[in-house]
C-alpha cells in the first residue's frame, strides 16, 4: 500500500492479529520501493510471530552506520531483512549470471546496470555486489 510516509521513513510493517500490512514511501524511486516491500515482507516471514506489532523503518543504510541507537536485536532485525530483501530481488545465481556475461564494464558502469536489470536501487545493488564477493 502506498503511503505518504513523509522523507524519512521508507517502509511500514503492521502487525494485527497475525495480519501484515506494509506501507512503503510513494516519494522514493521504484527500486527503492520495491527494496522496502521486501525488506518488510521479511520482518514479517520472520520476525512478525508476535499478534501485534509495529516496525518502522526508515533509511536503511543509514541504520547500518549507526548502530549505537538500536538495541542488538533490532540491529540484526535489520541486517535480516535486508538479507531477505537482496536474496528475493538479488538472486545470487542471476546476478553472478549477469555478472559474467557483462564484460567491459567499468566497476561503475556495471553495478548501475544490474541495478536497472534488477530494478533496485545503486547502493542496494553495490551492497549486494560487496556481499557476493564474499562468495567468490
Ligand atoms: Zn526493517
Amino acid at each position: 500500500m502506498p503511503y505518504n510516509l513523509g522523507d524519512e521513513v521508507s517502509g511500514i510493517l503492521a502487525i494485527n492479529d497475525g495480519k501484515g500490512t506494509i506501507g512503503y514511501n510513494l516519494q522514493h524511486s521504484k527500486g527503492r520501493q520495491r527494496f522496502t516491500v521486501a525488506h518488510e515482507l521479511g520482518h514479517y516471514v520472520m520476525h512478525g510471530k508476535t499478534k501485534k506489532e509495529l516496525f518502522v523503518d526508515k533509511d536503511y543504510i543509514v541504520k547500518f552506520r549507526s548502530n549505537k541507537k538500536y538495541s542488538l536485536t533490532e540491529v540484526k532485525q535489520e541486517k535480516e531483512a535486508n538479507a531477505f530483501a537482496a536474496a528475493l530481488l538479488m538472486p545470487k545465481e542471476l546476478v553472478f549470471k549477469e555478472l559474467y556475461r557483462e564484460q567491459g564494464l567499468t566497476e561503475n558502469e556495471l553495478i548501475e546496470f544490474l541495478a536497472k536489470r534488477f530494478v533496485v536501487s545503486v547502493p542496494a545493488m553495490t551492497y549486494r555486489i560487496s556481499d557476493l564477493n564474499s562468495f567468490l
